[in-house]
């Protein structure tokens, strides 16, 4: 990853708040915004269309040459595609994301993806590029400037995600426990590495939050721009 391009890598479970937070702080800073999570749910939805066993490592390894993915930097147009097909929406649905499981620890997979990453960030020639997802401060960039974990408490998580999806609360909470137990190997909610700045939005409103996110970075990048 270039010099020029410094990276503000943050990291949270699901309803931590961190993709509409991240969408918000790119916009506001003019960076880059990149989604890790979309490709992961790009791939899922890829192999589902192609009848690939999102279980099955070997099969999964081998449609990797077949995924055309494309993902933008665009904090205002979140289209993701595959080969040429818009798949923006169908990658958000419960059964993609649940399918994600059946091959997110295969380190192939995630070796794929994250050079994809590396590269479009690398490559941005953008002021700086927002990366999110759940091992961005530790695997993609862990010599990023800015490293934020940010989280919430489940309750809370499961009732923001559910006003999001229009579902009831109870639903959304069993789901959010189920992926942080199946995430638990790439992020530890519990303990963040040393030299990241942990968020945590439990009492926070959205503006409050951005808030919290921004000190982080401007101080970050003050230090890190003078170092
Ligand atoms: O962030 P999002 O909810 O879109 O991510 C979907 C899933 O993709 C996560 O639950 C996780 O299993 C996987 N993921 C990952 N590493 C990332 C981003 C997402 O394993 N950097």
């Amino acid at each position: 990853m270039t010099e020029l391009t410094p990276i503000i890598a943050i990291d949270g479970p699901a309803g931590s708040g961190k993709s509409s937070v991240s969408k918000e702080v790119a916009r506001r800073r003019g960076f880059g915004l990149l989604d890790t999570g979309a490709g992961y749910r790009a791939l899922s939805w890829h192999l589902r269309a192609t009848g690939v066993d999102t279980t099955d490592s070997d099969a999964v390894i081998a449609a990797l040459g077949g995924f055309d993915l494309r993902l933008g930097l665009d904090p205002e147009d979140r289209s993701v595609s595959v080969g040429g097909v818009d798949v923006t929406t169908e990658i958000r649905t419960p059964e993609v994301t649940a399918a994600i499981a059946g091959f997110v620890k295969v380190p192939e997979v995630r070796a794929y993806l994250n050079a994809i990453y590396r590269r479009l960030a690398g490559e941005s020639g953008l002021g700086g590029v927002v990366i999110e997802g759940r091992d961005i401060t530790s695997v993609v960039a862990p010599d990023a400037p800015v490293r934020i974990l940010m989280t919430a408490s489940p309750e809370v998580r499961a009732a923001r995600r559910g006003q999001e999806l229009g579902a009831d609360t109870a639903t959304v909470h069993a789901a959010i426990v189920a992926r942080d137990a199946s995430d638990s190997h790439v992020l530890d909610l519990a303990e963040a590495d040393p030299g990241v700045d942990v968020v945590d939005s439990t009492e926070l409103d959205f503006e409050q939050t951005i808030e919290a996110v921004t000190a982080v970075i401007d101080r970050k990048l003050e230090a890190h721009n003078g170092r």
